[in-house]
């Protein structure tokens, strides 16, 4: 089997949209169904999958781009540290545009900040290597598909005795903003695009709970357009008959139990704690610490990091309500106008997996 193209076989993908709105002929009004993966988001508007169903399914953009979700006291933070005197600051490209309170980490860059963009989070340890006369800090981000990896560079950091690496850690979980977002009244969505390589990780069982007790069905999904259009009839079948089940369409790559040996790494190093979303606020143990053992390797602690200083968000920006699933990129008065991908005002123009970014890429008639 051809794992792109038969995954996007035209034929397939509007037989699926014919039996999606002949399924959804009997409903009273559209389903919501929320994508929470930037991902899927992408592939809706890529493959123009929202047009396909019009008028009986409202794609809802969730919260799973790690760059979008970052608060703006994460960026003053990375601004900070990335400021000091002897630091090799590192993190991940996207990472480098997003605009804290009072600047960015490109602008810091220009201004002569040694900042470098990874290609792989492995290279942290390699610079950490190449200059031990400074202090290097990787400033970790992403979803439980990346925290794995920063897992293993703690480990190989600590095995080979490096002593000039710290890491930000600022891995977040996908069920705990789930949670969140389903027991937030304003938000009426019916059921859930599953995320793909999360899933991978995580499991298929991890989301049995929350189907149960919130009542909303759950697609895991893989990323093309088939994945997405197989998934959408699953959860439009499952609301017909008021079933709330986990619903494995991407069992090509995701188990019931995840991938047990890369969750067991990240226990070793990491505990859960309160981490503050983008739209979302505060949410407990939906982020992930080191644990006190490491604290010798933790950035947050092992630098003063000025907290009280006030954060400011661009006023006009509703990337928050974006990530919260009450407003869509084109609601926004900036959108494609003054915030672009060339000039992003907000996290999700920046990164690649931002609904402002699939909106500007693929559908800027709609601004
Ligand atoms: S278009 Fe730009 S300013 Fe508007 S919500 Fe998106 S990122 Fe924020």
């Amino acid at each position: 089997m051809d794992l792109i193209n038969d995954y996007r076989n035209s034929e397939l993908i509007l037989a699926l949209a014919k039996q999606i709105k002949a399924e959804a002929a009997t409903l009273s009004r559209p389903i919501n169904i929320m994508e929470i993966c930037g991902g899927h988001t992408h592939s809706i508007m890529k493959f123009a999958l929202g047009e396909l169903v019009e008028g009986v399914v409202n794609f809802i953009h969730g919260p799973g781009c790690p760059v979008c979700i970052m608060p703006v006291s994460r960026i003053d933070e990375a601004c900070e540290l990335a400021s000091m005197q002897g630091v090799i600051f590192c993190t991940l490209a996207d990472m480098l545009r997003v605009p804290g309170s009072h600047t960015s980490l490109l602008k810091l860059r220009g201004l002569g900040h040694d900042i470098r963009a990874l290609y792989t989070p492995l290279d942290a340890l390699k610079i950490a290597r190449q200059n031990p006369d400074k202090n290097v800090i990787f400033f970790a981000i992403g979803f439980e598909t990346t925290t794995p990896m920063s897992a293993v560079i703690i480990q190989k950091a600590l095995d080979e005795g490096v002593k000039n690496l710290y890491f930000h850690i600022n891995h977040v979980t996908v069920p705990a903003p789930l949670r969140a977002i389903m027991a937030d009244k304003n938000v009426n969505i019916d059921g859930f695009l599953g995320p793909s390589h999360v899933s991978v990780i995580v499991g298929s069982n991890a989301y049995k709970e929350l189907a149960l007790e919130f009542k909303r069905p759950i697609a895991i999904s893989g990323f093309e357009p088939v994945d997405v259009m197989a998934s959408v009839l699953n959860l439009i079948r499952q609301h017909k008959r008021a079933s709330f089940e986990v619903f494995n369409e991407y069992k090509r790559a995701v188990s019931a139990q995840g991938n047990v040996k890369a969750k067991e790494l990240v226990a070793k190093y990491m505990r859960p704690c309160t981490f503050e979303w983008r739209g979302l606020g505060e949410i407990d143990d939906s982020g992930l610490c080191l644990k006190d053992e490491y604290v010798s390797i933790d950035a947050r602690r092992v630098f003063a990091l000025q907290k009280e200083q006030a954060t400011k968000e661009a006023k006009a920006c509703i990337c928050g309500q974006i990530l919260r699933g009450v407003s869509k990129p084109p609601e926004c008065a900036l959108f494609a106008k003054a915030c672009t991908p060339n000039s992003p005002v907000g996290a999700c123009m920046v990164s690649s997996e931002g609904a402002c970014a699939a909106y500007y890429k693929y559908q800027r008639r709609g601004a």
